[in-house]
């Protein structure tokens, strides 16, 4: 397991959080690097979306995962000696069908690992998982379609897959875990500062932590929307827990991946 309160203490300039061609990032790994060679970066992570047992367009096959492990490999003898790079994935949790602890990703080896929820289950076929973390205009087709319009249970169903998530373990970072903010948010403005909303939070906060996880701060969506994840007016809670924090931009663009990074370290005082 890597030491990343080591990596902290002496770099500020590290990111474990990023997609490639492997999955729906838009450039090859190689830019990546080269770009975090270019940017001083000490350490930079791979984590595509990892192979789950349906297709999925942003989810890496598992017939790609040799071909990414070998790429991780050139790429470390060719830049190894000017950055440490990590092979790792950010696994969607499905249930207690797939995830994190399926025997699966013990085959890979894999330098950690992140956790995330992207999918809930449909309302209307629960056999079906809805891919509820993209684009707005998308979210609010799906909430038509899959989940009846309901957006408290579409957020309680969020919630109750990454506690459970939390709960099975067998990773070690937890990926945006309150990315359902986001859109749900779009949906129905205001829902986040509802008290039910704030509980359930805190609910996956607590098991966070009782779990002894690394939250990642995620940056993606700084500059576009004005927003970390988790939301920014929990840095004081998150800076006050002794909680074990990675900020990472998640980044899809070779250019963004020290996107927000700045503004999250200082804002947490990291
Ligand atoms: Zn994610
Ligand atoms: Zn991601």
């Amino acid at each position: 397991m890597i030491d990343f309160n080591k990596i902290k203490s002496r770099s500020k300039l590290y990111n474990f959080h990023s997609h490639t061609q492997f999955c729906d990032g838009h450039a090859p790994m190689e830019d990546f690097v080269k770009e975090a060679v270019a940017e001083n970066f000490t350490d930079y992570g791979f984590s595509p979306h990892s192979p789950i047992p349906f297709e999925s367009p942003c989810n890496m096959s598992m017939s790609a995962v040799d071909d990414y492990m070998n790429e991780y490999n050139r790429l470390k003898s060719l830049y190894g000696d000017r950055i440490n790079l990590y092979l790792s994935m950010e696994i969607d949790y499905l249930g207690s069908q797939w995830g994190a602890t399926n025997k699966y990703f013990d085959t890979i080896p894999l330098d950690y690992k992140i956790s995330s929820v992207h999918f809930i289950p449909s309302f209307v076929d629960s056999k079906l998982y809805i891919d509820i973390d993209g684009r707005y205009p998308a979210f609010k087709q799906k909430m038509e379609l899959y989940f009846n319009n309901d957006i408290k249970a579409v957020v309680e169903s969020f919630y109750k897959q990454s506690i459970d998530m939390i709960e099975a373990g067998g990773f070690d970072i937890i990926g945006h875990f309150d990315k359902i903010g986001h859109n749900a948010s779009h949906f129905k403005e205001g829902i986040e500062n509802e008290d039910w909303y704030h509980k359930l939070f805190m609910r996956t906060f607590e098991a966070i932590m009782d779990n002894h996880l690394i939250i990642e701060i995620n940056t993606k969506a700084y500059v576009e929307h004005n927003r970390f994840f988790p939301n920014i007016k929990y840095f004081d809670l998150l800076r006050k827990s002794g909680a074990a924090l990675l900020v990472n931009s998640d980044a899809h663009y070779p250019q963004f991946i020290n996107l927000g990074r700045n503004e999250a370290m200082r804002l947490l005082e990291l």
